[in-house]
């Protein structure tokens, strides 16, 4: 069988969605055909529908379960990119939906969480770190496509997993890689291997969790106790979630939700900016809390930083 794509100019925005429910003829013959342009292998039983997405940057067939059919799941396509959605014009609050009540531990055994996400030492620490030891499996928390595997200097070996719902999970430092940028992936299979690798001081998972280039602090979508649960199914997100700096990495933040965009709205405009201070040469911690009258233990605190810290310039300082 032959696709041809007579009106793909036309509708330039929107990716393709073939959707072929399965007939006995379909699979006994004609299947591997359809999918050829396909990487990834064919993993379907007679009894399930399939969905062909042709990524209309690429026009390259990717084959997916008909349970992971959304639109979400292949916009801003980019496999070189750990971030396709920067300079992006984002609009808060923004909703985000999960089918599961569950999801898959990143790792086998214990959760310990040994940083997590908000301001880390004048810098964002954009995920959470979980205790690991090299040579651990690591596994995606959710069904969902590969749509990056690379190493950088910083993360290290990473894995990105789109899922249906648009949120991406990250997966970084790990020692090995076990799938490859667009193959599906079920909940808790292996992706990779933990490790050290990029800049980690010891051996542990940094999970980042990110919705259209949004880093979200995993801890407000996920309980990371032994159930495996997730806080909510629905989540009405604020700004505040998505940034840094209104978090710390030493202590848990506290959790507001929203039951509606109108509730969630009117909390935002009421969420004050953050001050930040930039690091100037010459500058001290005790000048710095002299100046903007708050004590020099609060001004650690806040920023995770020790009283003797070495202030680098162009570091940012968060005052309240
Ligand atoms: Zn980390």
């Amino acid at each position: 069988m032959k696709i041809t794509f007579p009106h793909f100019n036309v509708v330039n925005r929107i990716m393709l969605y073939f959707i072929l429910f399965s007939t006995s003829l379909l699979f006994s013959q004609d299947i591997d055909t359809l999918v050829n342009t396909s990487s990834i292998p064919l993993n379907v039983t007679k009894n399930d529908s399939l969905i062909i997405i042709i990524n209309r940057d690429t026009l390259k067939g990717i084959k997916v379960t008909h349970s992971l059919s959304s639109d979400l799941l292949f916009e801003n396509w980019n496999d070189t990119k750990f971030n396709p959605y920067k300079d992006q014009y984002k609009s808060y609050p923004f909703y985000l939906k999960f089918t599961d009540s569950s999801y898959a531990s990143p790792i086998q055994g214990k959760k310990v969480i040994t940083s997590r996400y908000g301001w880390r030492k004048g810098r964002p620490h954009l995920g959470i770190d979980i205790d690991l030891v090299t040579g651990d499996q690591v596994m995606s928390m959710f069904d969902g496509v590969v749509r990056f595997v690379r190493y950088s200097s910083g993360h290290g070996k990473t894995i990105v997993i789109r899922h249906p719902n648009g949120l991406e999970t990250a997966y970084a430092h790990l020692s090995k890689y076990k799938v490859k940028v667009n193959d599906t992936v079920q909940k808790g299979q292996i992706i990779g291997i933990g490790g050290t690798t990029g800049n980690a001081r010891g051996s542990h998972l940094h999970l980042i969790t990110s919705y259209k280039g949004d880093y979200i602090n995993p801890e407000y979508l996920f309980d990371f106790g032994k159930e495996n649960k997730l806080k909510k199914q629905n989540f009405w997100i604020t700004k505040r979630w998505t940034k840094a700096h209104f978090h710390s990495s030493t202590k848990q933040s506290k959790f507001t939700y929203y039951n509606s965009y109108k509730e969630a709205l009117s909390v935002q405009k009421k969420q004050s900016k953050r001050k930040v201070h930039v690091v100037k040469r010459g500058d001290t911690l005790s000048e710095i809390s002299r100046k903007y009258k708050i004590s020099l233990i609060k001004l650690c605190k806040t920023n995770a930083i020790s009283i003797h810290s070495i202030l680098k310039i162009g570091k940012q300082l968060i005052i309240y």
